[in-house]
């Protein structure tokens, strides 16, 4: 008789992933986030986390969470839709429409239930979404969903979009079919930029709509942090802006800002929205006072030394002959190619003391393993000189890192 035992169905999948060093764990970590973390007692500067301007952990935001307890409970209760439409959340959501300057603004539980309510509630069958290849899993999972038809083009690869776009004409002029176009603005594992003026161009001759994920950019770049959107001034002819309250905001929860009627249409049809219980009060009353933060003149101070720091780690890994990307927000991938020699410099690094994580397949393709670094304002030159060094000594030692 054949073994139905799960057990060993599952453990006969994870030694396959072992295997192909890809097997993944978790890491017990027992301080809050930070530049510095402490892993099974020992101390470790970090270089992995997306809390980019060291909000998770502010006092500002701590205290904010604490007072949104007391004020409205660790719990929600129940959905928005029914009884857990929380003034403080009804607040989040006019922060963040005002910060974004779109008309309304909807938060959910995450960022990745915020991309798949959007995703499964504008999208059909007969449409068509067309993605940049290294969109966010969430997005793909969220496309999926839809079972709008999906296409897909090379990374930020606009001849290829313009090729996907016209195809998409042809596949809905018959049956009014919609089109959207999605991209992130700060790609999360390359650390580069979307060509999002050119992408609105292309979107606005074909009658297509776009949804830029700005979970990277937001906090960053823009006038005051609001985003690439802003930065290139593109925000109001963008009919879809994403993000996460997870990653500069330093709190917890995703957002969709646009236009009042989209926002309507999602309180209405985003089942991941209706379906889940809304967000606890304190996570809500930190991202407003992350917000607050990161406009006023301290997010202002943070971003300068942040970009300073990006600017600083790539000119020492250069100085040593290194070809690094021109940083252009908070990430810099080092892409070393196998997925075991990745692990193995993510492990060298981890004995001088240095936390970095190595990101394989799925989370970027199979053979394009790397080193994703990243930086918050909290780091030092110092800590960029022992990362510098330390990344040159990886090399010395096995040679071909590069
Ligand atoms: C982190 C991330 C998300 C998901 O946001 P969460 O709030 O963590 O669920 C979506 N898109 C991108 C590009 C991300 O990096």
């Amino acid at each position: 008789m054949k073994s139905n035992s799960i057990q060993e169905a599952l453990a006969h999948d994870l030694k396959e992933q072992e295997e192909k060093h890809l097997r993944r764990s978790l890491r017990r970590i027992d301080s809050p986030q930070g530049r510095e973390m402490v892993w099974e007692g020992k101390r470790y500067l970090n270089f992995s986390s997306n809390d980019y301007l060291g909000l998770a952990n502010h006092p500002e935001l701590v205290q904010s969470a604490r007072q949104g307890a007391e004020e409205f409970g660790a719990g929600s209760g129940a959905s928005r839709l029914i009884s857990g439409s929380l003034k403080i959340h009804h607040e989040l959501e006019e922060q963040l429409a005002a910060f974004k300057m779109t008309g309304a603004a909807l938060t959910f539980s995450s960022g990745y239930s915020a991309a798949i309510g959007v995703l499964t509630s504008l999208l059909r069958p007969r449409d068509v979404v067309i993605l940049d290849k290294k969109v966010h899993a969430c997005v793909v999972d969220g496309a999926r969903l839809s079972g709008a038809k999906i296409r897909v083009f090379r990374h930020n690869h606009l001849e290829q979009l313009e090729r996907q776009l016209r195809w998409a004409c042809e596949k809905t002029a018959a049956n009014r079919g919609r089109i959207l176009v999605v991209t992130e603005s700060v790609f999360s594992m390359d650390g580069d930029l979307a060509l999002l003026e050119e992408m609105a161009a292309l979107k606005e001759q074909y009658g297509a709509w776009l949804m830029v994920d700005e979970a990277h950019g937001t906090g960053i770049l823009g006038r005051q942090g609001r985003g690439l959107a802003d930065h290139l001034g593109l925000a109001g002819r963008i009919e879809i802006q994403m993000g996460t309250l997870g990653k500069a905001i330093g709190s917890s929860g995703g957002y969709i800002c646009g236009d009042k009627v989209l926002i309507n249409w999602l309180i209405n049809s985003a089942r991941s929205f209706i379906f889940s219980t809304a967000p606890v009060p304190s996570a809500s009353a930190a991202a407003i006072k992350g917000l607050e933060l990161l406009q006023g003149n301290m997010g202002e101070t943070k971003r300068q030394k942040l970009f300073n720091g990006m600017a600083n780690l790539c000119r020492e890994l250069e100085r040593y002959g290194w070809k690094v990307p021109r940083p252009k927000a908070a990430i810099l991938p080092i892409v070393l190619g196998s997925e075991e020699s990745t692990l193995h410099a993510a492990r060298k690094l981890q004995s001088r003391g240095l936390f970095v994580p190595a990101i394989r397949y799925p989370t970027v393709p199979r053979g394009e393993a790397r080193l994703r670094l990243s930086l918050t304002a909290e780091h030092t030159e110092e800590d960029c000189a022992r990362l510098v060094e330390a990344i040159l000594e990886l090399e010395a030692s096995n040679g071909r890192v590069r």
